[in-house]
């Protein structure tokens, strides 16, 4: 089956359309607010000062603030005890004002994040990986409105279906079955009416499996590895990856990010493509947003 190609090569910008959701949120969280006199509240939840956790803080801290949601600051010192970081989740848990609730990973090595992340209250539970959450999302038969669904494989289905292309019957391949983007995108795939194959580290032919797909999700963490021969002409490719590699300019050693799939070669097969950086990245913190006002609606029941 194919998808059927432009002419041209389709960049799907998922800056401009997470500005889009961004401004809906605002909008819904204004009228919200005449309608309640409350606005949805975020916890932030930092353990530590790990560089590039204080950067998602800053960003997802940022364009909840945008949005008009609440949020609340919770910066704990790296030494916190598991014990004493589960008191924090238990208050959040039971404050009003606080409707999601984050927990920025990784934490210290001394936490079990798993069983961190199991004490957030699934109606509070903003990333969507909450067990009961994760189970919701493969019972339920269709995308239902107020589910927490994980950031970035939600993110990605909302390009997908921006495309404007139907979903169902096509054949998507997703690399990566991490429980935070490969397994949740197939639940959602599979909602589409997708034929859904989710191929990971042990995938006999990788090459063969995802040169019959019109869909590719590539979620693998391996900097462009999936090469522009792989991909059938006129499928669209949806790259997950965020990879800093080294590059040499002019003698000089300087950092890149590049995508799980090699842009290049892949965009003169594929009839969309995302880019690295720029593509799936500010998806994911505006879908967080989105689980943050789903879970204020939730405890509204509007
Ligand atoms: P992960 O390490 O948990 O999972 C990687 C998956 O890739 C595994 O399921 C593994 O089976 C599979 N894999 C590894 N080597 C493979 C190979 N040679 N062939 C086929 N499959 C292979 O990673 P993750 O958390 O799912 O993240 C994947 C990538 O997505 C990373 O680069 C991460 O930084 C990026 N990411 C981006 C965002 C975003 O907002 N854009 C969000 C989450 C993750």
């Amino acid at each position: 089956m194919n998808i059927g190609r432009d002419s041209m090569t389709k960049l799907i910008n998922g800056k401009e359309i997470a500005q889009n959701l961004r401004n809906e949120l605002k909008n819904e969280i204004n009228n919200l607010r005449s309608k309640t006199g409350k606005v949805p509240g975020l916890a932030v939840v930092q353990v530590g000062n790990v560089a590039a956790s204080s950067v998602y803080v800053k960003a997802k801290t940022k364009s909840a603030k945008e949005v008009g949601i609440d949020v609340i600051d919770h910066h704990l010192p790296e030494k916190t005890t598991e014990k004493e970081l589960l008191e924090v989740v238990d208050t959040l848990n039971n404050q009003n004002n606080v409707n999601g609730i984050l927990v920025q990973l990784p934490l210290p090595k001394h936490i079990n994040e798993q069983v961190v992340l199991d004490s957030i209250h699934h109606d509070k539970d903003a990333d969507g990986f909450h067990p009961l959450n994760v189970g919701k999302l493969s019972v339920a038969s269709h995308n239902d409105e107020n589910l927490l669904i994980p950031c970035t494989p939600y993110g990605c289905l909302i390009m997908l279906k921006g495309l404007g292309i139907n979903l169902s019957g096509k054949d998507a391949v997703i690399i990566g079955r991490s429980n935070i983007v490969g397994k949740p995108m197939a639940q959602l795939l599979l909602k589409e009416s997708c034929t859904v194959t989710i191929a990971h580290s042990k995938t006999q032919n990788l090459k063969e499996v995802c040169s019959n797909a019109d869909i590719v999700v590539a979620a693998v963490g391996r900097p462009e590895m999936v090469k522009g021969s792989w991909i059938k002409n006129g499928a669209v490719v949806i790259d997950v990856g965020i990879n800093r590699i080294e590059i040499n300019v002019n003698g000089e050693k300087k950092n890149k990010l590049v995508g799980d799939v090699d842009f290049v070669e892949a965009e003169k097969n594929a009839s969309a493509i995302t880019p690295v950086p720029f593509g799936v990245g500010p998806m994911t913190i505006a879908c967080l947003l989105r689980n943050t006002m789903i879970a204020f609606k939730n405890a509204q029941k509007i």
